[in-house]
This record gives structure tokens, C-alpha cells and sequence, in this order.
């Protein structure tokens, strides 16, 4: 079967279906080719006795101006987190209890903490000014993991532990597998730390995955699940995308799904050699979200939150993700990086013994007995293999990070992880596909 369209779009997650949003304002015509048979790539909601659980992207901030602004146009309500309460720190196997605003730790780590977040809001700064891959200064910072520059640049043991987890957790990778300056664009691209805490001040309500369902409903004409892209054949003119059972022909094509995921496309011809060396280089990170439902939010009535961070065992962090005015409590715990490979080998049961018995660690006995448990490990996920996103080990910016975002002929690049605002985040997705999007329409 041939077809022909002005764009076609590979993915329909969130960045797909937003480049098909903005060609559809501009009346041009497009398809999106999404390989699974179900829409929103690393966005899913499951329902079960009528809740809905977010088993991938959740949480949103009010400063993310286009998915704040797509949910008001479909009348899509969103929950505040709930914050009420203290937050469980154990860090170096003590138990701390704290709240946000204020981490537990010592005057002296209180101290560390205050000039990190300085300089890495100098650094950030600094990126807008100087760019990120022409910059002496930000390819020294490329050339140190995570890891390392917490060590050089903090001097406290509680200090160094808090803001060891505060970036495993945004990162769902070990420290030693990114460079700080990924981190450093991550929190740019966010608008700085301060803005960055928001990314989980509520979430939407009947679940995450309402958003794409609805973006889908309005373009399901252009919409072809089932239909994974294997090849494209290019040239300056035009291109010819073909799945198993269907052929489009298009003017240009829009690539928006993860760098790793680009590359198991065949194209002919073969892509410049950089980009395909950037691909080889950029993995997900190692994630597993869980789900609990209890009784009853017992935690509130402890005095807690329901969040914790926790730095020696499987679960990196929880959140309350109770909706208001339901009787059960539900909590949602992170396992990420060296524990989501671990606890990925074990066989379910022998998993959720050792999760929950690290929930009954952080939240005491009455934590043991959920009614329900949900979870997925994304490393799983045939056309994800990892979240929440892809990270860049050293070096790799600076050396091939130009190939990341570059057309190439008729095939522009987007995806969250291609974002310039909010990248890794629901709100990046969206913002690549508008961007891709007015690329081709210039
Ligand atoms: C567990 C988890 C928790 C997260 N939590 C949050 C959160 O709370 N807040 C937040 O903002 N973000 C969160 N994220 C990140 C967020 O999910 C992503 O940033 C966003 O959904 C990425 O959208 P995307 O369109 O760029 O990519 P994807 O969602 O990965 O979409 C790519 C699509 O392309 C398809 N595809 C791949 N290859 C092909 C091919 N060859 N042919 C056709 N189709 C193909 C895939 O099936 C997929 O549907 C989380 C992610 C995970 C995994």
C-alpha cells in the first residue's frame, strides 16, 4: 500500500503526537507510524476497579507552560501532590525526618548544599551564555561524571549523601554513568534547580496517559498503529518510510522516538557518520515503578508524607499518589539505576518480597500488607527499553551532542531527548515535536 503526506511521524509518545498537533494548525497533511498498538510510548495508565494508576510519566510542574496549556485545553484536571506531612531521609542507614524546604543534615551540610545549588545555578547561567558544546569550560565539566564532581566540589557526608539521591532520582541512572554536565543542561533545560523541584507538584488527574489518548482522538485519521518503522529511504527531495505492511511517501519525516530507538531504523542511504555514532553512545537509564494500594493512607496518620529517600536499599524513592476522596492509599516507589537491573532478574515474587519489604523499612510494619501492587520494569518494554529517558555518559556531548538535534535531508530528530526546555519531561516530549514540527514547515 502506497500513501503519500507531506510529513510523516515516527512515534506516536507525546513528542510524535505534538509535531502532528502543530501540522495539523498548519493544514498540512501528516501520519503518524507508531509501532505498539497503543498510544503513548513512555506514558501508560492502567485502570483496575476503577482507579487509574500511572505505571510511567506521572508527575508535571506549573511551570511547564505547553502541557499546562494542553490540559486546559482539554478540560484535563490535574491533583496537587500531597505535602503535608514529613518526608523519610535515611541516608547512610540513619533515619532523618525532614521536609523539603529543609533536608535534616548538619549546619556544616546545610552549608555544602547551599553552595552547590550557587554554583550550579552559576553553571546553568553560564550555559545559556556560552552554549554547551563550543564551551572550553563546559567540556572540561563533560569530561567529570556526577559521581566525581560531587566529590571534588562538596565536603560534607549528609550534604554529598542528600544530593547523591536528589540526582539518582531525577536521573534513574548509578552517578558514574552520566557526565555532570548532562545533569547540568538537564537542569538548565528545566529553567535551574528551583524550578526543577516543582517537576512533581501535581499530576493529572484520571492519569497521565488521558493526555495523548485525547491529542489521539482528534487526529485518529492520521494515526496507524501496529506499524513499526523498519526502513527509510531518503534523498533531498523527499523520503519513502516503510513499515511491514505499508509505504508513505513524504516530503520530510519527523524521527520521534529515543536516540537508541532511531537507530534500529535501517536508512539508505546510511545516516552521517556522527549521528549514527551518537546513537551508539546513548542508552536509557534502569528504571522499575511500583505501585502500592493500602487500606488506608496509613502513613498520613503517622505524620508522614509518604516521600522518602532512601540510598541503601532497592527503593530510591516514594511519593503519596492517593487520590483525594478515594479510601485507599496508594504509594508509588522509584527503583532505579544498579537496583532496577538487580531487582529485574529476580522473578516477580522474589521482587515484590524484596520491595515491599523495603517499603515496611521506611514506613514501619503496617506498610507490609498492600491490597494491590503494580509494576513495570521499563528495561522490559520492547519500545522503551529504560526510562525515564536517556543520559550522556562523558564526553558524549561534546563530541557528538551537534548530531542530536541536525536534520539530516528530509528527517528531522525529535523526542524528549532532543528538548531544549524541560528535556527527559513530559513538557520536552511535547516541546521537540513542535519543534521538529516548524522545522519542516520552514
Ligand atoms: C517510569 C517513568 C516515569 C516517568 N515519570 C515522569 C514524570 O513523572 N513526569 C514527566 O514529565 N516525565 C516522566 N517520565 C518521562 C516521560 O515519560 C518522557 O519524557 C516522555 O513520555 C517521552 O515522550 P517521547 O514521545 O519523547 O518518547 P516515547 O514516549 O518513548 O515515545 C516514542 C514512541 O515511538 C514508538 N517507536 C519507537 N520506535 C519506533 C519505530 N521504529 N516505529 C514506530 N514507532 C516507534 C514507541 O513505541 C513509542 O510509542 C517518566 C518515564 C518513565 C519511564
Amino acid at each position: 500500500m502506497l500513501n503519500h503526506v507531506d510529513v510523516v511521524i515516527v512515534g506516536a509518545g507525546l513528542s510524535g503526537l505534538a509535531a502532528g498537533w502543530e501540522l495539523r494548525k498548519h493544514g498540512r497533511s501528516f501520519a503518524i507510524l507508531e509501532a505498539q498498538n497503543r498510544i503513548g510510548g513512555r506514558i501508560l495508565t492502567v485502570t483496575h476497579q476503577d482507579s487509574t494508576i500511572d505505571l510511567g510519566a506521572q508527575w508535571i510542574s506549573p511551570f511547564q507552560p505547553r502541557i499546562q496549556s494542553l490540559l486546559k485545553f482539554f478540560e484535563i484536571k490535574t491533583i496537587p501532590s500531597y505535602k503535608e506531612g514529613k518526608i523519610i531521609y535515611d541516608l547512610h542507614n540513619k533515619r532523618m525526618l525532614g521536609s523539603n524546604t529543609s533536608p535534616p543534615v548538619s549546619p556544616q551540610g546545610m552549608l555544602d548544599l547551599f553552595l552547590t545549588r550557587k554554583k550550579i545555578d552559576q553553571l546553568t547561567q553560564l550555559i545559556k551564555k556560552e552554549g554547551l558544546v563550543h564551551s572550553p569550560l563546559m567540556r572540561e565539566y563533560d569530561a567529570l561524571t556526577m559521581d566525581s564532581w560531587i566529590e571534588r566540589q562538596m565536603f560534607s557526608k549528609y550534604g554529598k549523601a542528600f544530593f547523591r539521591i536528589f540526582s539518582e532520582e531525577l536521573s534513574s541512572l548509578e552517578l558514574s554513568e552520566f557526565s555532570f554536565l548532562d545533569m547540568l543542561w538537564f537542569i538548565q533545560s528545566a529553567g535551574g534547580l528551583e524550578q526543577i523541584v516543582t517537576a512533581e507538584d501535581m499530576w493529572i488527574m484520571n492519569g497521565a496517559q488521558t493526555l495523548p489518548l485525547q491529542m489521539a482522538k482528534m487526529m485518529q485519521d492520521h494515526i496507524h498503529l501496529d506499524q513499526p518503522v523498519r526502513k527509510i529511504e531518503w534523498s533531498d527531495h523527499g523520503a519513502t518510510v516503510h513499515t511491514d505492511s505499508m509505504c508513505w511517501t513524504s516530503k520530510k519525516v519527523i524521527v520521534a522516538v529515543p536516540p537508541a530507538f532511531s537507530a534500529k531504523i535501517q536508512y539508505n542511504p546510511p545516516l552521517p557518520a556522527l549521528r549514527e555514532q551518537l546513537c551508539q553512545r546513548v542508552g536509557q537509564g534502569s528504571i522499575i515503578k511500583s505501585v502500592l494500594v493500602y487500606n488506608t493512607p496509613f502513613w498520613r496518620e503517622d505524620g508522614l508524607s509518604g516521600s522518602s529517600y532512601y540510598d541503601c536499599g532497592p527503593i530510591r524513592a516514594t511519593m503519596d499518589s492517593t487520590t483525594p476522596g478515594e479510601p485507599h492509599g496508594v504509594l508509588t516507589a522509584l527503583i532505579g539505576g544498579k537496583y532496577a537491573r538487580s531487582l529485574g532478574r529476580l522473578s516477580k515474587e522474589a521482587r515484590r518480597k524484596e520491595m515491599i519489604a523495603c517499603i515496611a523499612h521506611l514506613f514501619g510494619s503496617k506498610a507490609l500488607e498492600p491490597i494491590r501492587v503494580y509494576e513495570k520494569d521499563w528495561a522490559e518494554d520492547s519500545w522503551a527499553r529504560g526510562g525515564y529517558a536517556a543520559h550522556f555518559a562523558t564526553g558524549v556531548i561534546s563530541e557528538y551532542g551537534t548530531a542530536l538535534t541536525d536534520p539530516v535531508g528530509p528527517i528531522h530528530w525529535a523526542g524528549t531527548e532532543t528538548a531544549n526546555e524541560w528535556r527527559l519531561y513530559m513538557e520536552g516530549a511535547i516541546q521537540s515535536g513542535e519543534r521538529a514540527a516548524k522545522e519542516t514547515l520552514n
